[in-house]
């Protein structure tokens, strides 16, 4: 599928600052919006339906995987998160850029779906520094850190797979990754091309 708007994909391991620094990326960027998944987890502190996901439950869930209506789903830490095609679609359609904070094996699907997405992994930049942050966020109780822990060592080893590394050891120089990453995909022929119709016709180009 060939859509205007560019695609990015973000996944990091949970602490890894993901969810911060994709929320400053769109509070700089009024050209990029995020897509809000389905989920069937609970609701967590201040989260709203529609605002940070569309909370469903399972049963209306596996009814929306069996219409199609998910470009990608899957189950992460026991719960069931999709990402669907009418959040994006008309969007990207349009020649919007979206983002998509998904999970590395979302992200696997969305790049096979769409090779021109841009698929960008933000790493923590140790092990030690990922569990001080888990701890400082103190959401989690100690044998859940742990198991963040297993679980980042298998998440952190798909990053191979991803186009761009961004490493979270200071916010700003991240954030400022971040941004360079959408600027110069956003400088592509076929992107600039797309923008900038006058200038490409004007110099005869296709
Ligand atoms: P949380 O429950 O902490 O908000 O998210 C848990 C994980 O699920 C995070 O890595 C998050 O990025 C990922 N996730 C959120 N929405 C989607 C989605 O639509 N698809 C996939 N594959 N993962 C998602």
């Amino acid at each position: 599928m060939e859509y205007p708007g560019n695609l990015f994909v973000v996944a990091a391991p949970s602490g890894a600052g993901k969810s911060s620094l994709v929320k400053a990326l769109l509070e700089l960027d009024a050209k990029l919006m995020v897509s809000i998944s389905h989920t069937t987890r609970a609701p967590r502190g201040q989260e709203q339906h529609g605002r940070e996901y569309w909370f469903i439950g399972e049963p209306e869930f596996r009814q929306m995987v069996s219409t199609g209506a998910f470009f990608e789903w899957a189950e992460v830490h026991g719960n069931l998160y999709g990402t669907s095609r009418k959040a994006i679609e008309e969007r990207m359609a349009a020649g919007e850029d979206v983002v998509l904070e998904i999970d590395w094996q979302g992200a696997l699907q969305i790049k096979k779906l769409f090779p021109n997405a841009v698929l960008i992994f933000i790493l923590p930049p140790s092990y030690e520094e990922l569990r001080q942050r888990l701890r400082r966020r103190g959401e989690d109780q100690p044998d859940v850190i742990e198991q963040r822990m297993v679980n980042a060592r298998e998440e952190v080893a798909q990053a191979r797979h991803f186009d761009y590394i961004v490493v979270n050891a200071l916010f700003e120089t991240a954030l400022f990754d971040l941004k360079a990453i959408v600027h110069a995909q956003r400088l592509k022929y076929a992107a600039q091309r797309r923008s900038k119709p006058s200038v490409f016709g004007a110099l005869d180009l296709t």
